[in-house]
């Protein structure tokens, strides 16, 4: 069977990956000039099924506008995005409640733990190097209610099959001892040994390579505008470079996949929250050199990522549309943040040498991702993956393809269809 798939992020690749292992003909379009250049380029680099949570949570209504208009909020909401955002943003609050939220935790919980397995197994397949760590990841608040909150609702984790462990103050800096700085400020922390990190881009560029080895075409700087099709199939994708023709076509364009539907008349439950990220050389640093566990302040939805000689910080949510502007004022909050933790790190700001970078995340109204088949008989989607693309790339990719090729997938893929 021959397969287009639109978008070289970590989701089209991975996906690609998976369908050429089962004998596929497959090629990857992107108008990027390689794989992992858009929001799958500079994330926080964690692989967290313990981060299953959707952002809308119980209560995200009243502290949104707690936050309007403040620069240095965690979740920011701009005028010029609201319209684009008006039917998307009220289902997104329909799905706060505790009912919902829990069982669209539930559900990428699943997807993002299947997903590590996947990702282990590819490990041991295929010499692919992206700075991996193995460490798990630690939350830390600085604010007694969220841990108290958080603390309460731990069982959760249990029946999720997520290991995790309470720590007090002094456990949490016998675990991270680089956070001493903080000192009093923590109110405690939980530290979930079975997360792991790494480089998503190098991940995406290692395993492209490995696609390319077993056949997959990818063409590079191509800009797909849309489909032709009849009622119920899709005929050919029309690009800059002109037609190309498939028996199958997967829709992985990240927040930009929304866009393509509307071409063939769906409607996309996906839109785009920004985020940012710094990237700071820490070879040489000794002492200075930040965590050596990835460090989540939830309180600011910031993490800060160990990544080999690098540290990725990484965080905050933004609705503008599909604005890529590096706003400097978010920019500042996180330099703020890091230099917080660790006064010394950013001494080698003025040089030029970080690497400030937005990205887009794909965002669903109800937090999980949309996975499968369309009214398209040959069209299926693999996008949304909002703050948990890098999480669930490995077992996305591997369930769409078992779809596709009609082969019993691991995970029960109802969940992530369309119109749940
Ligand atoms: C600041 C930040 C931190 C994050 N941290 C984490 C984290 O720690 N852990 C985690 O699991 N996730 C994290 N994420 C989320 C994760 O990065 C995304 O969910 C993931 O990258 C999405 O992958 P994707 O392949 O769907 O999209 P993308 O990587 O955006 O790939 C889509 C591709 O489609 C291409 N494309 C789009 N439109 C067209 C078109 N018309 N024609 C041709 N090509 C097109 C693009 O060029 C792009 O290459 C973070 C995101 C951000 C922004």
């Amino acid at each position: 069977m021959k397969v287009i798939i639109i978008g070289a992020g970590l989701i089209g690749v991975s996906t690609a990956y998976f369908l050429s292992r089962q004998g596929h003909e497959v090629a990857v379009f992107d108008r990027r000039e390689a794989a992992g250049m858009d929001t799958s380029f500079a994330n926080g680099g964690m692989l967290t099924p313990s981060q299953s949570e959707p952002w809308n949570q119980p209560g995200i209504f009243w502290k949104a506008l707690g936050w309007l208009g403040h620069e240095n909020s965690p979740f920011l909401v701009r005028p010029q995005a609201l319209l684009s955002m008006f039917g998307w943003g009220l289902s997104f609050l329909r799905n706060s409640n505790r009912q919902r939220f829990f069982r669209n935790m539930q559900k990428n919980a699943r997807l993002a733990s299947y997903s590590l397995q996947v990702l282990r197994e590819l490990r041991q397949t295929h010499a692919l190097h992206y700075d991996e760590n193995t460490n798990g990841t630690i939350k830390i608040f600085t604010d007694k209610r969220s841990f108290m909150e958080i603390v309460e609702r731990a069982g959760l984790y249990t029946e999720l099959g997520i290991a995790y462990q309470v720590l007090d103050r002094t456990e949490v800096l016998n675990l991270e001892p680089s956070l001493t700085t903080l000192g009093s400020a923590i109110q405690g922390g939980i530290y979930y040994p079975d997360d792991e990190s790494g480089d998503a881009h190098k991940f995406c560029q290692s395993l492209a390579q490995q696609a390319q080895q077993q056949g997959v075409q990818f063409h590079n700087q191509v800009e797909v505008e849309g489909f032709e099709y009849t009622p119920n199939h899709v005929t050919s994708i029309t690009t800059s470079t002109g037609s190309y023709t498939a028996d199958v076509y997967v829709l992985a364009a990240g927040s930009y996949s929304t866009l393509l539907a509307k071409t063939v008349g769906l409607n996309l439950p996906v839109r785009p929250i920004k985020g940012y990220s710094l990237t700071i050389d820490i070879s040489g640093r000794g002492q200075d050199s930040g965590p050596r566990i990835p460090v989540v302040d939830e309180s600011m939805h910031i993490a800060m990522v160990p990544l080999g000689s690098r540290l990725r910080v990484a965080g905050t949510a933004e609705l503008s549309g599909y604005d890529l502007k590096l706003r400097q004022s978010r920019i500042e909050n996180m330099y703020r943040h890091v230099t917080w933790i660790y006064p010394d790190l950013v001494k080698a700001r003025d040089g030029g040498s970080i690497l400030e970078w937005t990205g887009l995340r794909p965002y669903t109204s109800d937090g999980v991702p949309v996975i499968g088949k369309t009214p398209f008989e040959n069209l299926y989607l693999n996008t949304g993956h909002g703050h948990l693309g890098w999480s669930m790339a490995a077992g996305s990719g591997k369930l769409v393809s078992d779809m596709i090729c009609g082969s019993p997938p691991a995970l029960n893929p109802a969940p992530y269809r369309l119109g749940r």
